[in-house]
């Protein structure tokens, strides 16, 4: 992940074609999406400013954390988002042995309850034998067209803004973080975000 770029290239997504990179549209619509959630003060932060923009998101949440807080995590729900599956304890795919792996996303997935397969690696970490187990359970594997950076603390505010607004186009999926680490960089972007693309006539949809 340290090396991933702001934008994902043409080839790593012809690489791996079963997983969701993007959705083909030619619609101005954009596919926010927040990881690593939910978190006491920022979700309800995020849930906020998405209302005021009557913006719908996509967050995929670590099962742990659904546990801790499931007052935030009904809360998601009642504003019409999106939930998917982040594992449950954010954990690495190329350390993990498949049935290990498929376990933790299982455990998270009876967390979420949701009948939306949706599943996000952590740290984009998944090996094929870990995607092809997981397609075959039914699970959707979404990945990003555009990272923010928000979570890198080597990169100002303006240029986690600045990553989203230059690389986003009609069908884009966005990744931000409802984490304390990205707080800083992400509570200064998604405003100024929604607003750029709004006033462009952009709707922000959830993933389905
Ligand atoms: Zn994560």
């Amino acid at each position: 992940m340290k090396i991933a770029p702001v934008k994902t290239p043409v080839v790593a997504k012809k690489m791996f074609p079963n997983y969701v990179w993007d959705i083909a549209t030619t619609s101005k619509e954009l596919y926010l999406t927040f990881d690593d959630g939910p978190t006491p003060e920022i979700t309800n932060w995020t849930l906020d400013i998405l209302k005021k923009y009557n913006a719908k998101a996509t967050f995929f949440c670590i099962g742990t954390n659904i546990k801790k807080h499931p007052d935030l995590f009904k809360n998601i729900i009642r504003d019409g988002h999106a939930v998917g599956n982040h594992t449950q304890n954010h954990i690495k795919g190329w350390k993990t042995n498949s049935i290990d792996y498929v376990k933790e996303v299982e455990e998270a997935q009876r967390a979420i309850n949701s009948k939306l397969n949706l599943f996000r690696p952590p740290y984009g970490q998944i090996s094929p034998k870990q995607g092809k187990k997981l397609i075959e359970l039914g699970y959707q594997i979404i990945m990003w067209d555009v990272l923010s950076f928000d979570w890198e603390k080597n990169i100002s505010e303006e240029k986690c803004l600045e990553n989203v607004i230059s690389k986003s186009k009609a069908g884009s999926i966005i990744v931000f973080h409802d984490s304390v680490k990205a707080s800083k960089n992400m509570m200064y972007a998604l405003p100024k975000v929604l607003e750029f693309f709004s006033e462009k006539g952009f709707v922000f949809k959830s993933l389905t």
